[in-house]
C-alpha cells in the first residue's frame, strides 16, 4: 500500500503493483503449477505458458523479472525461446533441463541462461537459485542476466549483445571501436596479439591505419576500464610484441 495524492490534494491509499513478475514456461502442467506456487510464496506474481509461442507472446506484452524456461517444449523449443528473449531483453532466465546429454548440450550452446536446473529438481532448489539470482541483481545493479557471451572478470563485465561494459556495476562509456577491441582481447584471455593482428581482427579489412591507432585505443580503454591505468590489471603490454588481456 502506498499513499498517492489525487489532483484535489486528498490522499488516497492505492495498491501499487510492485511485485516482481515471473513467467513460467513448461508444457507439463503439474510442474508449472508447483513452480508457480513456490515463486508466489517468494513474492512473485506469476504467469504460466504451456509452449514457446505463448511464452514469447506474453514476454512481448508483460515486463518480466524472471523466466523459468523448460528446454523441451512443443513447437518452439526452450533454446529458441531463450535466444529470442535474449535478443530483446535482459531478463534473468533459469532453464529446466533433463539430466545428462541435454545439460551438456545446453552448456555447449553457451546460450546465456543465468542458471540451469536438471529435472527432477526440488522446488526448494529452484527457490534457492532464484534467490541467488535476485541477490546478484541487487548487489551489482547490473542487469543480472548473463547474456550469451557475457564476459566477467572480477568487477568488469563485457556484454557483446548489449555492447555494454560495466565496472563495479557502473556503466563504462566506450566507443564502438574501443568496445570491439576490448571484446576481442577479452575473448582471447592470455593470448598475445601484435598491433597489426589487432588491426586485422578489430578494424575493417580495408582500414589502412597504422599501428599507433591501436596504441591510442589501448590507452583510452585503460583509462576507462582499469582502476589504475598506469598499472593495468587486464589490458597488459607485452613488450616488443603487443598486448594481451589478463583475466
Ligand atoms: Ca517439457
Amino acid at each position: 500500500m502506498a499513499e498517492r495524492q489525487t489532483e484535489g490534494g486528498a490522499a488516497i491509499s492505492a495498491t501499487i503493483e510492485t511485485r516482481r513478475h515471473a513467467l513460467i514456461v513448461e508444457d507439463e502442467a503439474s510442474i508449472r503449477e508447483v513452480v508457480a506456487q513456490y515463486l508466489e510464496l517468494e513474492g512473485f506474481a506469476t504467469t504460466q505458458a504451456a509452449d514457446g509461442l505463448e511464452a514469447l507472446r506474453i514476454a512481448a506484452k508483460q515486463p518480466l523479472d524472471l523466466v523459468v524456461l523448460d528446454l523441451m517444449l512443443p513447437g518452439v523449443d526452450g533454446l529458441e525461446v531463450c535466444r529470442r528473449l535474449r535478443g530483446a531483453s535482459a531478463v534473468p532466465i533459469i532453464m529446466l533441463t533433463a539430466r545428462g546429454d541435454e545439460e551438456d548440450k545446453l552448456l555447449g550452446f553457451g546460450l546465456g541462461a543465468d542458471d540451469y536446473l536438471a529435472k527432477p529438481f526440488s522446488p526448494r532448489e529452484l527457490v534457492m537459485r532464484v534467490r541467488a539470482i535476485m541477490r546478484r541483481i541487487a548487489a551489482t545493479n547490473v542487469p543480472a542476466m548473463v547474456l550469451a557471451g557475457t564476459l566477467r572478470f572480477g568487477p568488469l563485465t563485457i556484454q557483446p549483445e548489449l555492447r555494454a561494459v560495466h565496472r563495479d556495476g557502473a556503466p563504462v562509456e566506450v566507443t564502438a571501436k574501443e568496445f570491439d577491441l576490448l571484446h576481442f582481447l577479452a575473448s582471447h584471455p592470455g593470448q598475445v596479439f601484435s598491433r597489426q593482428q589487432l588491426l586485422d581482427n578489430v578494424w575493417d579489412y580495408d582500414y589502412y591505419g597504422d599501428a599507433s591507432t591501436v596504441t591510442v585505443h589501448i590507452r583510452r580503454l585503460r583509462e576507462k576500464v582499469e582502476m589504475d591505468p598506469a598499472r593495468p590489471q587486464h589490458i597488459k603490454t607485452v613488450w616488443g610484441v603487443g598486448y594481451k588481456f589478463q583475466p
